[in-house]
């Protein structure tokens, strides 16, 4: 295993763009480690200019991505996912590095992220269109799909390597070129994926990063640019938000993956074992911090505290600490600010009546912790039922009859997982059908599938990832029509 000190020093820290590693404008910006509070390296901070000329080598490059066969794109994916097969312990590590999350977490984002160079090369040789008579019989229509063109990439701090690969990999299939701004937090891992791509085989201006600590004055420019064709968004509604208005002004295409707030039903007539096992992985992966993490657990009366029993004691028992460190299972909080507002939805669920069943507080520095927690009777009304949490905290409800556990579940301006746990198999049809969610576990705590839809429905955003869905972000249908004589 590389050492901290080697992975570091050999990490590129300027911009990329047009295949040239580059300093930025406004000098350089730290990347800490949360779970010490330390500097890691210091990288290229962007300013909006160095942004345009990012977008500049994406354009420039366009054309010739989108007229290279399929199957060199697919075959460079290819390369890029052996590749990062083969260091995938030097990817968990940076990841845990600048992120926090425990080793075997960021091994399992490696092999998550992965799979997006793998699923999409195998697709990037599939586009096809349709070719058939009007109905008339005067006409021949040949429907095809072209690449939309360059696209603008923003991705958040939780994930970063998959939220980069789930974007990257089948923009790069559908022949379209690319301008990345990763999150000012955790922009390491890009930097270190990118220049795999380039080891892969992937030609200059075809992919380009820019990191910066001044997003919004970065992004502006090029959203309002019109050589852009697509915009897609991973990180919180609010932000979200603001965007899409952004996108509006140049009618400009857009995905939007936001936020969550997962309701966990459990019905009385579950398996408890799953059922806690689920709620374990559901909460907990990523320190809780996940789009997808179940935020609302409306569990029947029946078998309330014997569930709240279950997940305190596994929750008692979790092992806190650096993410490098052997059995860690709860690293740090992303940064203070998390740790604040995790904090204070405790203190608000608390102060209306709820019970501490396991940690509820922030742990003492260096680095950002906060002890898993599980609290119990959380009132209607609390902002932690309302709110993404973005913590390690598992805050119960109770339910009776069915009709209520579908109301509760449904009382959010969210819409992207649910999780459900039943016995009963029309039950859980039920559930599939009257849940409004892009996506649904059904007696399972994690949905993500590299050949699946991610997305959702509701203000958790517009547009889907991976599956058969994802390469279609990048394709824009084209109509034509022949005289049939
Ligand atoms: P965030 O919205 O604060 O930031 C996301 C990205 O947007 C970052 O790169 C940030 O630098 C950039 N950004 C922030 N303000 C901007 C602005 N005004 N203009 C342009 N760019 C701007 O989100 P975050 O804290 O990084 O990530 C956590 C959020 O992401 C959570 O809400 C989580 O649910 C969501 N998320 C969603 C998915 C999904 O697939 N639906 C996946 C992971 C995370």
């Amino acid at each position: 295993m590389i050492s901290e000190s080697a992975l570091l020093e050999k990490l590129p820290r300027g911009l990329f763009i047009g295949g040239e590693w580059q300093d930025g404008s406004r000098g350089t910006f730290p990347v800490k480690d949360p779970a010490t509070g330390e500097t890691l390296v210091e990288i290229a901070d962007a300013d909006a200019a160095d942004g345009i000329r990012a977008l500049d080598a994406a354009v420039a490059a366009q054309d010739a991505w989108a007229a290279t066969p399929a199957r060199t794109r697919s075959d460079i994916l290819r390369r890029a996912f052996d590749l990062l097969t083969e260091r995938a312990d030097e990817f968990a590590l940076l990841m845990t590095l600048e992120m926090g999350k425990p080793l075997a977490e960021a091994r399992g984002e490696v092999t998550y992220g992965g799979e997006f160079l793998r699923w999409f090369s195998e697709e990037a040789v599939r586009i096809s269109g349709r070719y058939g008579m009007t109905p008339e019989g005067t006409g021949r229509m040949v429907v095809s799909q072209r690449p939309v063109g360059p696209c603008f990439f923003i991705t958040p701090w939780n994930f970063p390597l998959a939220m980069a690969t789930r974007k990257i990999a089948p923009a790069l299939a559908a022949g379209c070129t690319v301008v990345v701004k990763p999150a000012e937090l955790t922009p390491l891992t890009t930097l270190a994926f990118v220049q795999l791509l380039v080891e892969a085989g992937l030609p200059e201006g075809v992919v380009n990063v820019i990191t910066t600590t001044t997003s919004a004055a970065v992004s502006g420019p090029i959203i309002a640019d019109p050589r852009l064709r697509k915009l897609s968004f991973t990180g919180s509604t609010p932000v979200g938000k603001k965007l899409i208005a952004q996108a509006a002004e140049g009618v400009l295409r857009v995905s939007m993956e936001l936020g969550g707030n997962a309701p966990f039903v459990v019905f009385d007539d579950a398996d408890l074992d799953a059922a806690v096992d689920g709620a374990m992985a559901a909460k907990f992966r990523n320190i809780g911090q996940a789009c997808t993490a179940a935020n609302r657990f409306i569990v029947h009366a029946d078998v309330a505290e014997a569930f709240a029993d279950r997940v305190s004691e596994r929750v008692r028992a979790m092992k806190i600490g650096r993410g490098t460190e052997e059995g860690v299972q709860i690293g740090p909080l992303i940064d203070e600010k998390a740790v604040a507002g995790t904090a204070a939805l405790v203190q608000d669920a608390v102060d209306r009546g709820a019970t501490v069943r396991a940690g509820g507080s922030a742990i003492d520095g260096p680095g950002t912790f906060f002890e898993p927690t599980v609290i119990t009777e959380v009132a209607a009304g609390s902002d932690i039922l309302r709110e993404e949490i973005f913590g390690p905290v598992l805050a119960i409800a109770t339910f009776r009859g069915e009709d209520e556990a579908v109301r509760l579940a449904n009382d959010t301006e969210y819409g992207l997982v649910s999780y459900v746990f039943t016995r009963d198999l029309a039950r859980g049809h039920r559930m599939i059908d009257r849940l409004e969610t892009g996506m649904m576990g059904l007696n399972v705590g994690v949905v993500s599938n590299a050949a699946a839809p991610f997305g959702g429905v509701k203000q958790s955003g517009m547009g889907r990832e991976g599956g058969l869905e994802g390469i279609h972000e990048y394709l824009s249908t084209k109509y034509t029509l022949i005289p049939a004589s």
